[in-house]
């Protein structure tokens, strides 16, 4: 994998003006190599068509391109796309294009496997195995992007940092990919058309609000009883409520931006009168919205997706709060693509 040639997406451009400038040649050479690398999505020097083929040989006896490699791509009855997606050094993660009417999402992963342990989520069976760094990040949006266009002719209008991992755990990396994702030079998307999900990890929502993130925030709640929490994800013991909803505060004071909550209700675990009022007593300190996702069973039966009954009663009593509720459906289930489904299980 020209493992001995330097990568050459690791150069600013910069660097690559300077490289140019100082290997016989001008620095707007530079400039056009950033351009295929971050905006065109060249996989091969012999794609810049506008470099002469010297200058390309000399690109490719001196550097090598760390892309990523659409491995595997399953289609969905409902238009949804999965990929298993190579990285350089062979590991797997996985990203998912979900077009609607109106939007055409990527949902891409920010670690392969995830360090927490979340009971109902397929991801967390991988641990952690690393960090994504933000090249690989940035290449999914890509990839996603090119699908869209091909198979729905429109670009992606939208991105969730949904996909494998945990986006907070991988904060440097998912930002400075964030800043290529918005940048002129890059993709030059909105950030208010991205979101960075977490389970919720207090100290980093609390340095995403200091360092004045422009993207918004979800928070993968699921219960706001401290009890019931952490026998779903047992990291709650480390990051009770109080210090999520702490942290929360201080994002809602530094942003003003509305917050977001997924929640999934489930048979006998978070199905009752007193799981509504906690999570409406939780989340009352600003504008939130709830988002009830559909829960896609990852494997024994354990986890059993709540009734109508129970959905129900949660919308009624959250919208009597004036909480705005929503009751999302699961895209690509029949693929496995659907949220908590990412196992690389191909
Ligand atoms: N680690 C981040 C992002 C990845 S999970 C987070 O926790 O937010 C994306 C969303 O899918 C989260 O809200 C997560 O709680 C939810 N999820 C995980 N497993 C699920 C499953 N089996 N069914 C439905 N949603 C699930």
């Amino acid at each position: 994998m020209n493992s001995t040639k330097k990568d050459i997406r690791a150069l600013s451009k910069e660097e690559l003006r300077t490289f140019f400038a100082t290997h016989g040649d001008q620095a707007f050479r530079g400039t056009q190599v950033y351009e295929w690398l971050w905006q065109k999505g060249a996989h091969h020097f012999e794609d810049m068509t506008n470099l002469s083929k010297a200058t390309r040989q000399m690109l490719d006896e001196n550097f090598s391109i760390n892309h990523i490699e659409v491995d595997s791509m399953q289609r969905s009855s409902d238009g949804t796309i999965k990929n298993g997606i190579r990285l350089h050094d062979g590991m797997i993660v996985e990203s998912v294009l979900i077009p609607t009417a109106k939007r055409s999402t990527a949902c891409v992963s920010s670690q392969v496997g995830c360090s927490l342990d979340c009971k109902f989520c397929a991801t967390s069976r991988l641990k952690r195995m690393r960090n994504l760094n933000p090249d690989e990040i940035y290449d999914q949006v890509v990839a996603i992007d090119k699908q869209s266009k091909l198979y729905h002719n429109r670009p992606l209008s939208n991105i969730v940092f949904m996909g494998m991992g945990e986006p907070l755990m991988n904060y440097n990396n998912v930002l400075k990919a964030i800043d290529k994702i918005t940048s002129k030079e890059g993709l030059g998307m909105s950030p208010k058309r991205i979101v960075v999900s977490t389970s919720g990890v207090p100290k980093m929502i609390r340095k995403m609000a200091d360092d004045q993130v422009k993207f918004n925030l979800a928070v993968s709640l699921h219960s706001a009883i401290d009890s019931v929490r952490t026998s779903i994800m047992p990291f709650n013991e480390t990051f009770p409520l109080k210090d999520l909803r702490e942290a929360l505060q201080h994002w809602y004071a530094a942003t003003n931006r509305i917050i977001t909550y997924e929640y999934v209700v489930w048979e006998g675990i978070n199905d009752t009168k007193t799981d509504i009022e906690a999570l409406i007593k939780f989340c009352q300190f600003a504008p939130s919205k709830v988002n009830l996702i559909e829960y896609n069973p990852i494997d024994d039966g354990e986890f059993q997706q709540a009734n109508d009954t129970a959905i129900d009663l949660y919308v009624s009593m959250l919208e009597a709060k004036n909480i705005t509720v929503t009751v999302r459906r699961s895209r690509g289930k029949d693929i496995d693509a659907a949220c908590g489904q990412l196992a690389n299980k191909a």
